[in-house]
This record gives structure tokens, sequence and C-alpha cells, in this order.
């Protein structure tokens, strides 16, 4: 029996909620943890015509990528149209879960979803995430010790490398010391150097978790005074962030790529524009799912021919296709704008694949189909 408890866990694992922005609202807007999840419904937005498709289908859960409640609310009222929702969900057991900008920046996350929805290979993040900073310790132990302080490294938080623990290098050695007046050597006289048989251990820890790992080789350690080296690991990307880059399997014009597009995106009424020569060449391409305007000078940066996001407005669309335009100089990154909603539909069969994967059939997904793009209309 699966609860809502463990699905959130699950999703936690993938699009941690601490990697959001500080401006957003992800995780259950209502819904109790210990309530049984049998079915869930994916969309893309918390709007009547998907909590009516969930009700209809019998789920229990509602996890959309927009959160329900992303601005300050005074209210749950009926009056409201989002009060309505949230009772109508409290009223038939459904719980809404949201994962926003932390689904936004994950591996499987929107735009990579979306990225490999193009087609797109050799992924890399537009704006990558740091990686989790790192410290490194080296400390020398003797010999007889260094099984105990392992253990109390690794129970401090140190030695873990992506999905491994217990990570050491080990190197034998001889130290030397002579203890002076006042000191209470662990082995040997005072005015006498001493020989000890020593191992040099290394192990990486999380720099949030120095004081803690110190401490620990501090109480592990027999010596009086520890001799060690602490050194900070250089910030490294990870493979995480906004946005993705990466290229088409073969080079094609703005046109074709424009076409390629609205063959491997969700329809809607708003379809897919593009801005630039259509002649112009593209191989690399950016995005960004959702509102991507802002990244616009990171994907030129990065060497994008192209950048489809959506959300895209006149003068920056304006400035970005004609500002470079130099007769000798590349062509100026061209841009693409796709329906919000189109940008984001393709991370909901990754989300369910993940929790297929996760969970087999203990529990039913549906994903929506809905279009709940707020453009409806488009006429030439
Ligand atoms: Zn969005």
């Amino acid at each position: 029996m699966l609860s809502l408890a463990d699905v959130i866990a699950a999703m936690d694992s993938w699009f941690p909620p601490g990697t959001a922005e500080p401006w957003d609202a992800v995780g259950l807007t209502c819904g109790d943890r210990s309530t049984t999840v049998e079915r869930i419904v994916l969309a893309v937005d918390c709007v009547p015509a998907t909590v009516s498709e969930t009700v209809e289908v019998g789920a229990q859960l509602l996890l959309t990528h927009h959160p329900l409640l992303l601005t300050g609310v005074h209210s749950v009222a009926v009056d409201d149209v989002k009060g309505a929702m949230v009772h109508r969900m409290i009223s038939t057991g459904i719980a809404h879960f949201a994962a926003h900008t932390n689904a936004d920046v994950a591996r499987c996350g929107v735009s990579e979803s979306l990225a490999r929805t193009l087609g797109l290979t050799d992924l890399l993040p537009l704006a990558a995430a740091p990686a989790p900073a790192l410290d490194q310790l080296t400390v020398f132990v003797p010999a007889d010790h260094l099984g105990a302080v392992i253990e109390a490294l690794t129970e401090a938080g140190a030695g873990k490398l992506g999905n491994y623990d217990q990570c050491t290098f080990t190197v034998e050695g001889t130290g030397t010391y002579r203890p002076g007046p006042g000191a209470e050597p662990f082995d040997g006289e005072l005015g006498v150097l001493t020989r000890k048989a020593e191992q040099r251990l290394s192990m990486v820890l999380p720099r949030a978790r120095r004081a803690q790992v110190l401490a620990a080789m501090r109480a592990a350690h027999p010596y009086e005074e520890i001799a060690f080296e602490l050194t900070e690991q250089p910030a490294l990307a990870s493979g995480t962030g906004t946005g993705r880059i990466g290229l088409l399997d073969r080079a094609m014009s703005l046109a074709d790529f424009t076409a390629h597009a609205v063959s491997c995106l969700p329809r809607t009424a708003w379809g897919v524009r593009a801005a630039g020569d259509p002649d112009r060449t593209v191989r690399r391409v950016a995005v960004c799912g959702g509102a991507g305007d802002s990244y616009i000078d990171l994907a030129r940066a990065a060497g994008a021919d192209v950048f489809l996001t959506s959300d895209l407005k006149h003068h920056r669309t304006l400035e970005a296709v004609t500002e470079r335009a130099q007769p000798t100089g590349p062509a100026p990154m061209a841009l693409v704008d796709a329906a919000h909603w189109a940008t984001e539909r393709p991370w909901l069969d990754t989300a369910a694949g993940l929790l297929a994967a996760e969970f087999g059939s203990a529990v039913d997904l549906t994903v929506s189909d809905t279009v709940t793009d707020p453009w409806s209309l488009h006429v030439h």
C-alpha cells in the first residue's frame, strides 16, 4: 500500500525542494500524508479542468508543475476560483502537490525533458547550478587506530562521493615526534624522538559538515596533537541547472527546425513561432522550459544557433535577432517561441516514468493532455 508520504519522498529525491527558487512555493498544497494513493493525475496546471479530471478518474493525488497558491493567500473561501478548487480537492479526498523550479533544474527535469523531446544530445545545463561544496581532509593516524578514525569520520558525514560511501585513501608511512615539556604523549617519552607506524588517511566531506567531521576526528584520534590538512575543493558545476544546451543529430535550417519543433511538441493554438533568418543553419540548440527570456544572453554566450523557450516579448526578441547582425560575423542567434504549456508538458511523461519505475503496479498514472495553455485561438 502506497501512502502520499511515499510518493512525496520519491518526488523530493528526484526534485529536491531545496533546489527551488526562494520565491517559489513547491510541495503539498493540500492533503494528508497518510492517505493511501492508488492513482495519480499529472498535469502542468492545477485548474478546474484538471481538478475535474482527477475527480473523474478517482485519483487521490493531482501532481502539477505549477503551484496553485504561488502568491500570498488570505482566504481559500469557495467564492474564489482557487479556493473552490482547494475545497473540491479536500472534500473529494484529493491531495495537490507541485514540483516547480525544483523540477526545472533537475536531471530528468522540465528543460531536460524538453531537450530530449526535440532529439537533442550531449546535454549541458545552460546556467549550471554549483555542485555541493566539498573539503578534503588528510589526517595522519597511528596504524592501530585507523579503523576507529575512519568509522568516526564516516559517521560524521565524510567519505561520500555521489552514490558511494566509505570512500577513503590510505598510504603507510612513518611519523616522528619528540614530546616536549608539558606534553602528555599517547606513546613515547618526554624529550625522546619517537617513530610511529602511521597511515595517511584522506577523505572528502561536505563543507557544511566540516565542524562535525573535525570534532569526530579529534574524539576518535588518540594523539594529543593531531597532524592534519584540510583543503577546500574548487567550486565545480553540477549536471543540474536552468535550461539545457545540446546538439541536433544534423544541421538544418531555422525553418526546418521550427517545423521539427511543431512535430515534436504537443499541439497548441499558440503553435511555434521563430524569429531570425529562416535559412540560418542550426545545430546547437538551447532550450528553457517555461518563460526563459532572461536566459537569451546565456544561450548566445554558450554558442547556441537557436534558443527555444516561451513567453518571449517583442523588444528583447527584436534586439536579440538584430543587434549582432554584422556582414562578416556569425548570424545572430535565432529565437523560437513555443506555448508555455507545450514546453513543460514533456516533463509529465518523464515524471510519470520515474513514478512507474519506482512504484510499479502499486499506482495507476494518468498524464493529462488537457491543454491548459491560456491561448485558445490563433487566426491567420
Ligand atoms: Zn511554467
